[in-house]
């Protein structure tokens, strides 16, 4: 029997469901379940499970299977696909790697993968709309995205009936397609302005009572959520890699791999030492690449003309403490500054290699794996994981029906700045009554 296999057989039910604490990584102290910051200070949050060894549920289906280490009660209804993890041989060989692994979070039938959204944000959607549901306190959730997590989050609302406010910037409008008929009681407000006063507009709706944000970073259902790439990777491989490598914008997928390595450290069957984690950015709209090698970046035309401008963040949590910068420093880590040629070249050597389509994003990971082989700072027979965080648009487009989210409500910029509501902040906030309530 095989150490995977031994996994799998053990049986599951004997160990009691979703049990854990969540602690500030500042002060130590316990917080309430569903907070997101702590009250004495900025430092992350983190889930602890009270079950140290992982035991798959094969009782549950995807995402779930991880139900031990995921902050949740029980699964959310209708959503949660998991990543596939296979051994490269196209790839592989292009590179000259004897032991590379693919994590791809997207639509892939042959390989077994089915998110219908084609991005590892179905990872973090459905547990953080199921702890939603978990907090019985009427509160509508409020996300906002360029597109990918817009999109998982509406594909989870939707699949579970749960009222959802997504707000987009006007430019990712064309972004929100999803696999699943929209259920009614989402309402989508599109915010004339870029990514980041989208941002900026949702943390000022999620201030009202009725209302609450997603949290990003800070939420543990989203980077556990996330760190499921890390934990099917170990399970199907049955050691820890040596490398891991990740195009990201926040930074939040690096340290949810940081903090799975770290239980799966504890669970004592995988080894003992943390991945080192290759983070990968698009250069020029690379703000962690420039905190980490100190190099200047010129933020004021981001994100125009990025391969995907899905990598670009103005405020990751990079300092705080459990950050991007205490995840690269605990676990040896680089960060990559990859310029769109390169991204280019890599996504066609990918996709001819392993005979699939992937995100532009995605792209950015294998280009700076390229890079790191090239360097010599991976050796040809280290253990590699590669996560493709997104791919088989082309696919699910072919084969799945595809609906279109509308914009509901159309929003300026400046909406809901001031402290005093004027008629404009308080029409707009009666027209989301009205669609919420007169849907739901
Ligand atoms: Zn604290």
């Amino acid at each position: 029997m095989t150490k995977t296999e031994n996994i799998i057989s053990a049986t599951a039910r004997s160990i009691p469901m979703g049990e854990y604490l969540v602690r500030c990584l500042g002060c130590e102290r316990v917080q309430p379940p569903h907070a997101l910051a702590c009250q004495n200070d900025d430092s992350l949050l983190r889930t602890e499970y009270v079950t140290k060894r992982l035991t798959l549920r094969d009782d549950l289906p995807g995402l779930w299977k991880f139900f031990d280490w995921l902050p949740v009660k029980e699964p959310l209804r209708g959503a949660g696909e998991k990543p596939v993890t296979y051994r490269s041989e196209g790839l592989a060989r292009e590179l000259g790697l004897e032991n590379l692994y693919v994590s791809f979070s997207g639509y892939w039938p042959e390989r077994g993968a089915r998110m219908t959204t084609c991005s590892f944000k179905d990872l973090e959607a459905p547990p953080t709309v199921e702890r939603m549901i978990e907090r019985e306190d009427d509160q509508v959730l409020v996300v906002s995205s360029a597109g990918n997590t817009a999109r998982a989050f509406a594909q989870a609302a939707s699949a579970a009936n749960q009222p959802l406010i997504l707000v987009v910037p006007t430019t990712g409008l064309d972004r929100l397609w999803i696999a699943e008929k929209p259920s009614d009681n989402i309402c989508v407000i599109s915010v004339n302005g870029d990514y980041t006063e989208a941002i900026d507009f949702a943390a000022r709706l999620s201030a009202h009572h009725r209302f609450v944000g997603e949290g990003g970073a800070r939420n543990v259902a989203r980077r556990d959520g996330m760190g499921v790439v890390m934990l099917d990777g170990v399970l199907s491989i049955e050691a820890l890699p040596k490398h891991y490598f990740q195009a990201v914008g926040s930074g939040t997928g690096g340290i949810a791999a940081w903090e799975a390595s770290l239980r799966l450290i504890e669970d004592g069957r995988f080894g003992q030492r943390l991945p080192k984690l290759h983070l990968a950015q698009n250069s020029p709209c690379a703000p962690i690449y420039a905190s980490w090698t100190g190099s200047k970046m010129e933020p004021g035309l981001c994100p125009e003309g990025m391969f995907d401008d899905v990598l670009f963040n103005r405020r990751p949590p990079y300092a705080v403490k459990g950050g991007v910068k205490e995840a690269l420093e605990e676990t040896g880590g680089e960060v990559y500054g990859i310029k769109n040629q390169e991204a280019k070249e890599a996504q066609r050597l990918f996709e001819e290699a392993e005979e699939i389509d992937i995100l532009p994003a995605a792209a950015v990971a294998v280009a700076a794996l390229e890079k790191a082989v090239r360097s010599g700072t991976v050796g040809k027979s280290d253990l590699v994981l590669l996560n493709i965080t997104g791919g088989g648009v082309s696919r699910a487009k072919e084969e799945l029906e595809m609906f279109m989210l509308k914009c509901d409500i159309k929003a300026e910029p400046s909406a809901l700045s001031s402290a005093s509501h004027s008629s404009y902040d308080n029409d707009l906030l009666a027209e989301i009554d009205d669609i919420l309530g007169g849907r739901g």
